[in-house]
Formats: C-alpha cells, structure tokens, sequence
C-alpha cells in the first residue's frame, strides 16, 4: 500500500487525480491484504509513462501501465468508460473520461466500485461500503443491462460469493438467472480463468451452489459436470485440484473438460491424478513413478493419509540419474550396443533399487547385472 501511496503522490504532485480503486479497496475495507493495489487516475497512459522511471504497457489500450516501484508493480489505469457492447462481452471500444464517478460507475459490483485517497478517505457513491457491511454482492445499477454489457460479470458474481462468502442481492441474481444463455457469448479463456478461482477460493461449495441455482450450469461448457455434491470438497489453493475432484468423483476422463483450453502441463497433472486416483493400490514403484503434486491430489480424493515429499524421500533413488550404474555401464558390462534392451534393462534395476531388493550399489549391481544377463541371453 506504502508504493501505492507514493505513486499517487506523485501524480498528484502532477497536477492529476488518483486514487486507489477496485478490489484492493474492498480488501482493505474487509481488513484482508490485497494481492495487487490498482490505482485509477486522470493521467494518460502517457502521462503516466512520463512520471516514472520503469513502467511497462500490460494493456495501454485500455489505458492501464504496470508502474515497478520499489520491488512492488502497480497499475496504473486512466479513468475510462466503455463504448458500446454489441456483443454481451467487452466494450467494443474505451472512452477516456476525467471523472472518477464516471470510472467507478463502468466496475461491476458496488463493494468493486469504491476508490480510496492516499489519506484513506473513501469515496463510494454507489453504497459499497454498507453492501460490505452485509455481505452482499449487488450491481451497480440496472443488473440486467451490466449483464447484457459484458456477460462474464454473472460469473464473476458466482466467483465473488464464494471468494468472500457473500450472497447475491435477490435483484442482482434474477437478473443472472434471466441472462444465464447469455455466457455462452463468453471466450472460454475469461471463464476458465473464474471458475479456477472458484476452485481455490474458501467457500467454493457456496459458488457452486449459485451456479446451479441461477442455471448457468446450463449454459457453461461442461456445466453438468459442476452439479456434483461440494460439501466435501476442500480447497487446496491449486486451481487444477477443482478440475481433477469433479472428474474424478464422476469418472470421466480429461476430455470432458478440455473446451476449457487448459495448458499442457495442467492436462498432464489432472490425467497423471487421474490415473494415480484410480489404482487400487501403491507401491514404492508407485510412488516413485509419480510427481509429489500428483500424489498430493490422488491421496487428497482417496483419503490415503500420507505426505508424498516425505514417501518420496524414503525411497532409494528419486530418479534414473540417481542411480549407481548408467546405460553406459550396463553396455560396457554387456559388451553389447545400444538398443531397446538397454531400457528394460535399465527400468528391471530401477525396479529392483525401488523395492530395496537390490541395493543402489554400483559393484552390486554390476554382479547382479552380469549374472542376470548371461542367463537371459
Ligand atoms: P481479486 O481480489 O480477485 O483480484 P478484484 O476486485 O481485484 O478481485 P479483478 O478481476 O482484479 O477483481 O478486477 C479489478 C477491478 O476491476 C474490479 O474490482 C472491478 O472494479 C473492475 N472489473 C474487473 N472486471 C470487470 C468487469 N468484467 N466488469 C466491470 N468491472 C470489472
Ligand atoms: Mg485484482
């Protein structure tokens, strides 16, 4: 907060306006720390770029510049509205204004649309602060027109409930239910990117429950799927956990979910669990053939008490390279060339190693290996 204050005080200095705004508003009103402090200002972009030594442009066309100060970055955003939305998402252009009310009236919900002077006093034209006070989650002005601006606003709604344990305003969650086709219009990207949220967030049963309740189940990519029971579910902060659990507790694969665009190493995580998930039971090998993230997700679901990190350090070796003798040595050993004996070779003295039946000892396995490959050949 201190690199955010310095920020407005410089523009300020300047001879333009600036306050803090948003979340971190909201979070700091709630006595929580905000993950990242976004600052709205009269400033251009330009303008912006011309007060401070290191900036970078994360969306210059929507007027927002990543401020760096002191190890901290800050964005910086120019006051702005939205054009007109022709398509339930995303305004088609951004208009810059020179009044912070104009700013806070374009955000979506009213406990999102405070700004905070670098003295602390609050500006909240829209009663965010008393929505605050009752948990309510409620839309600045006519929800069904938000709605039908930027549709992604119903979800971020959900997100919110359960971020914060909030309800939502009786007005504001018809007005979803009568919208709910409407996130069909969505890119798949900005819904991934909430329901990962839902996923971490404490209360993410009470998300899901919204889900269902305002039928936008109906209208997500695999929204059946979220129409499971929740109240066992518990966050692990990990995003993918949420994919993995609902998968898991209905046995489908991957591909059920893969509309979402998921990235190749969050696929290889949920398969690997998946597939870990559903053995009926582990060994050393098996714990030494999976990662201590995919073991952390299987035992979460099949309720195996165990700390992978701490399995996985008892074990002989962590990996192929940890072992006494390379391929190298077993071709020496063997006088033979190399070909796809060398792997089987390689995976029965790893299993051996693993099951403590052959101690990771290169003149041991040399003996093993010599006598063992005579008679197989
Ligand atoms: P979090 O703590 O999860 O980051 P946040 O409130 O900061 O919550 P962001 O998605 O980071 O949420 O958005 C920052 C602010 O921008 C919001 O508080 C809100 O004022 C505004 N905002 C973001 N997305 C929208 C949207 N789709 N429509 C209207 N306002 C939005
Ligand atoms: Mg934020």
């Amino acid at each position: 907060m201190k690199t955010a204050i310095k920020v407005i005080g410089t523009l300020k200095e300047a001879g333009f306006q600036a306050y803090m705004v948003g979340g971190a508003v909201r979070d700091f009103l709630l006595g929580k720390t905000p993950h990242d402090i976004d600052v709205a200002s009269s400033a251009s972009p330009e303008q912006v770029k011309a007060y401070f030594k290191r900036t970078i442009d994360t969306g210059i066309e929507h007027g927002t510049v990543l401020v760096l100060l002191g190890g901290e970055g800050i964005e910086v955003t120019t006051f702005r509205t939205e054009g007109s939305y022709s398509d339930n998402r995303r305004p088609d252009s951004v208009e810059f204004v020179q009044s912070l009310e104009e700013d806070l009236k374009r955000r979506d919900f009213t406990i999102n649309a405070m700004a905070m002077t670098e003295y602390l006093d609050i500006i909240d034209p829209f009663g965010g602060k008393d929505d605050l006070q009752k948990q309510i989650i409620r839309a600045v002005g006519d929800p069904d027109q938000r709605f039908q601006e930027d549709a992604l606003r119903m979800l971020r709604a959900v997100r919110f409930s359960g971020q914060l344990h909030f309800v939502i305003d009786v007005e504001t969650v018809s007005s979803i239910r009568r919208h709910a086709q409407l996130i069909r219009s969505i890119a798949v990207e900005r819904l991934k990117s909430e329901m990962d949220k839902i996923f971490v967030n404490p209360f993410t049963r009470k998300s899901m429950d919204y889900l269902r309740d305002t039928t936008l189940t109906e209208y997500l990519p695999a929204g059946y799927l979220f129409e499971i029971d929740w109240t066992q579910y518990t966050p692990t902060g990990k995003a993918v956990y949420g994919w993995f659990y609902l998968l898991y507790k209905q046995s489908k694969s991957f591909s059920e979910v893969s509309d979402y665009r998921f990235s190749n190493e969050e696929k290889r995580l949920i398969e690997k669990s998946l597939e870990l998930a559903r053995l009926e039971f582990w060994d050393q090998w098996t714990i030494y053939q999976y990662s201590i993230d995919q073991l952390e997700m299987a035992s979460c679901v099949t309720g195996k008490n165990m700390d992978p990190a701490v399995a996985k350090e008892q074990l002989p070796i962590q990996s192929k390279s940890d072992l006494a003798a390379s391929g190298r040595d077993l071709m020496q050993w063997s006088e033979n060339r190399p070909g796809p004996w060398l792997k089987i070779w390689i995976e029965k003295m790893e299993k051996l190693v693993i099951y403590g039946e052959l101690r990771n000892d290169k003149e041991l396995i040399k003996d093993w290996f010599v006598n063992e490959y005579r008679r197989h050949t």
